[in-house]
């Protein structure tokens, strides 16, 4: 596997162009092998700070600028500066230009309060061969269902909470992963305290009964997904009705297939959910992830 591509971005919020010279595009490429980053950075000390996952195929990025726009978003909602568009956008092609060409990148970009004290953010770009998930688009994975432990209009009644926000702080994510190992799962369907489908921790959820698609609405503080705006169009495409609402967790158990979508491991079907299985539309699902490579 080639080394991992890291840019850093020495100009990552609009408004910091000041004492810029001639042929400084904001960012540098940069050894990923050596330190780097601060021991007081925020983004280390606090979790503090946002990030993006943008899938890179045969060299060519998939909706950058919906990622760059909910970027933007997660910075807002954080109270971080506004990502300067442009500067991101052509760290994100040089840092694709300088992987040697592979299969799939998974191109990561991290914006953070930056070294405690300086008010000035920290931002970086790296590219890495994304993992091979062939195989677990056509097996599957077994789910099971968690509360998140916030009601449903927690975003609204508590903003401090940063529901939605793509935060680097994913313990509570991986901890919930974990918890579904110990369950004998590879993962979650997280619910609200009050009964409503939210998301799996790095992924969306879609949900068919029938001839209906549905997603559950970004308003119950979940990350809206790239990858799940784009399946909405294939599904369309196909003669389903899609729509996002509010997914009692009853629905789950009246599914007649669900998936988890997310950028860079694309569609998987989930197989069993708290132990009782699901039926699995292969075709569908291969059509469904052929749609998303654009192939
Ligand atoms: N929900 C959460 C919590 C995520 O972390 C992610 C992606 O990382 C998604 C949903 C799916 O977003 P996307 O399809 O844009 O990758």
């Amino acid at each position: 596997m080639s080394p991992p591509v890291l840019i850093l971005v020495s100009r990552p919020v609009v408004g910091m162009s000041d004492g810029r010279t001639d042929g400084d595009d904001g960012f540098r490429l940069a050894d990923a092998g050596a330190p780097q980053l601060s021991v007081f950075d925020l983004g280390v000390t606090r979790g503090d700070g946002v990030f993006e996952t943008v899938l890179v195929e045969g060299g060519r990025a998939t909706d950058v600028d919906a990622h760059l726009a909910r970027f933007a978003r997660s910075a807002h909602q954080v109270d971080l500066p506004e990502p300067d568009h442009t500067v991101w956008r052509d760290a994100v092609a040089a840092a694709v230009a300088a992987h040697p060409p592979v299969g799939s990148l998974s191109v990561k970009l991290v914006l953070t309060r930056g070294i405690e004290g300086t008010g000035v953010p920290t931002g970086w770009v790296t590219a890495r061969e994304a993992p091979d998930f062939a195989a677990l688009r056509v097996e599957g994975v077994r789910a099971i269902v968690l509360d998140r432990g916030y009601r449903h209009d927690a975003p609204a009644t508590s903003p401090w909470l940063l529901l939605g926000a793509k935060t680097l702080s994913y313990q509570v994510n991986a901890a919930a992963l974990r918890e579904a190992a110990r369950r004998g799962a590879e993962e979650v369907v997280f619910t609200s305290s009050d009964g409503f489908v939210l998301e799996a921790p790095t992924s969306s959820v879609l949900i068919r009964e029938g001839g209906h698609i549905s997603t559950p609405s970004a308003e119950l503080g979940i990350v809206p997904g790239t990858t799940q705006r784009r399946a909405f169009e294939f599904f369309r495409d196909e003669g389903f009705e899609t729509e996002a609402v509010r997914l009692r967790t009853s629905s789950l158990l009246r599914a007649d297939a669900i998936w988890l979508v997310s950028s860079v491991r694309q569609a998987v079907p989930v197989t069993a959910l708290d132990g009782e299985p699901l039926t699995v539309d292969a075709p569908l699902t291969a059509r469904l992830n052929r749609f998303l490579s654009g192939r």
